[in-house]
């Protein structure tokens, strides 16, 4: 019997060094009957205005992942086209096949389009599990109750458990406790030099996507100062770096924000590992490793394992849970636009106007920057969740559908009525005062509530206080922040929501639109 010619299409997400489709493809039917096909699509590249350092990582990725494999002996196709459709349809076409193997996507909407893939392409489509998320082999939450709340901490500790993390010999937590977050909330000490991370010269490969990307003239931000890894053995070199120079650091600054230091202690590898050229559980175990043979402090050690197999595949299951309907989600009401600033960093407010202007330049900025400075704004100003979801896809370099939606519209602005998080993260300027020397360098006073020079975080964060007052008393986690509502007295209020809708006037709505 004819043996098929058989495609395996591997998505520009999925270049990590093992695919099962591939790994199944070529184990059925012989490597002499596969073509691997990547597609770069026009439509999945250009939805948005993404950043061009988002654009130059994975188009690059992806034809160094080509290369590879044409150097392990596989034939592989990588066909630009309009869409994923048009390009698996011309392949498919000029290449005969019979049947088409894949791995399931991690984006909603794709793996929606893999469902009819056989239909569309009139050919036998087999989509595996995906296996680059931990969740994919083993789930925490088997069976969960629609609208039901499950709280990331005890999903966290089904994952460290099963996969045998950071456990002491009776199966208990190393240490004696799951969590050191309240180690882990240091300041950065003036004088103090975070390692930097470290940067990759642009190779042949690199500079072409560089050049096509910046004649497109599409996305936000440069292709200039592109120093990212592109390959799995850079990106191991990466995280070797991270593990030996900053991980001991991680933990007890990893909330902390500074103006001279955008990276801190962080592992900035998360653009790595969204493309799968690194894996979950093989950088857990890697962290574990170096608290065992004492060179790093538990406190970091637990605090990095959280961030990978405790919040980002967290994260990953509220997407598929929630969605579609995510994407939608707004249970606070909130309509207004995103102000101009977001998209120039032109503001008096030092804090945004740092974290956009890192963001126009480099694409990247760490977590607390994301969830207590951008989202804390964006949610105490009530700016549409929507709009605020397609302005981080577009600005950040390890932006994906699955990480944005849940970690901005769920965590970030709460609005997926707290099935993401059990309380809003909300605060007023005291918290970025604290965990940062941003106040210092502002124009507004961070202490001032009331007055031309008071920081706009205070009379928002108040003015969101009391106009959600009742529905917020009903929160447990949010009694204390709520009670000091009743040292406020009615004039005061006043005050503050007038003060607070000035500065919301004030707001310059982008004139044209997003740029493109
Ligand atoms: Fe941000 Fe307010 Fe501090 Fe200025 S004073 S940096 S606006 S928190």
């Amino acid at each position: 019997m004819k043996r098929p010619r058989v495609s395996v299409w591997v998505l520009p997400d999925q270049l990590g060094p093992s695919h099962p489709a591939l790994e199944r493809a070529e184990s059925e039917y012989g490597r002499d009957r596969l073509k691997i096909v990547l597609v770069e699509s026009e439509a999945w590249l250009d939805r948005l205005p993404y950043h061009k350092k988002r654009r130059v990582l994975i188009l690059s990725a992806g034809r160094h992942r080509a290369e590879a494999l044409r150097g392990e002996g596989y034939d592989v196709d990588v066909v630009a086209a309009d869409d994923d459709l048009e390009g698996l349809k011309r392949h498919a076409r000029r290449h005969k096949t019979d049947r088409v193997v894949t791995m399931e996507a991690a984006e909603y909407d794709r793996r929606v389009q893999q469902r009819s893939l056989g239909e569309a392409l009139a050919v036998p489509v087999e989509v595996l599990p995906n296996r680059q998320f931990l969740v994919g082999r083993f789930n925490p939450v088997p069976d969960p109750e629609p609208g039901r709340r499950y709280v990331m901490e005890s999903f966290y500790r089904s994952m460290r458990r099963h996969f045998g993390l950071l456990l002491e010999p009776d199966g208990g937590p190393a240490g004696g406790a799951w969590n050191y977050d309240a180690e882990n909330r240091k300041r950065l000490p003036k004088g103090h030099n975070p390692p930097p991370v470290p940067a990759f010269e642009p190779d042949p490969i690199t500079r072409q996507v560089m050049a096509e990307v910046e004649r497109s003239g599409q996305g936000v931000g440069s292709v200039d100062g592109f120093d990212l890894a592109v390959t799995r053995a850079d990106a191991l070199a990466a995280f070797d770096d991270f593990l030996d120079h900053r991980l001991a650091g991680f933990g007890p600054f990893e909330d902390a924000m500074s103006v001279e230091h955008a990276t801190l202690h962080h592992s900035v590898l998360s653009p790595y590992m969204n493309l799968g050229l690194l894996q979950p559980l093989e950088m857990a175990e890697a962290a574990e490793a170096r608290y065992r043979a004492g060179e790093v402090p538990l406190n970091s050690a637990e605090g990095f394992v959280r961030q990978v197999v405790g919040w980002r595949e967290f994260i990953y299951w509220q997407y598929h849970r929630q969605m579609p309907d995510l994407r939608d989600a707004n249970s606070w009401g909130a309509r207004r636009p995103l102000p101009q600033f977001f998209w120039d960093g032109v503001t008096d407010l030092a804090c945004l106007r740092h974290v956009v202007n890192r963001l126009i330049d480099r694409g990247y900025t760490h977590h607390i920057e994301r969830l207590m400075v951008v989202c804390n704004f964006c949610l105490l100003a009530g700016v549409d969740p929507a709009a605020v979801a397609d302005w981080f896809l577009t600005f950040y370099i390890d932006s994906h559908d699955w990480v944005v939606l849940p970690n901005v519209i769920g965590m970030g602005l709460n609005a997926d009525g707290g099935l993401t998080a059990t309380k809003p993260y909300v605060a007023s300027a005291s918290y970025i005062n604290k965990m940062s020397d941003y106040c210092g360098g502002c124009r507004y006073d961070p202490k001032a509530r009331l007055g031309p020079d008071a920081c706009p975080f205070n009379s928002l964060y108040w003015s969101f206080l009391i106009r959600n007052e009742r529905t917020l008393r009903a929160n447990p986690r949010l009694g204390p922040a709520v009670l000091g509502l009743s040292r406020i007295n009615e004039s005061e209020r006043a005050g503050l929501t007038a003060t607070a809708e000035r500065f919301l006037a004030s707001l310059r709505e982008p004139t044209d639109g997003a740029p493109n």
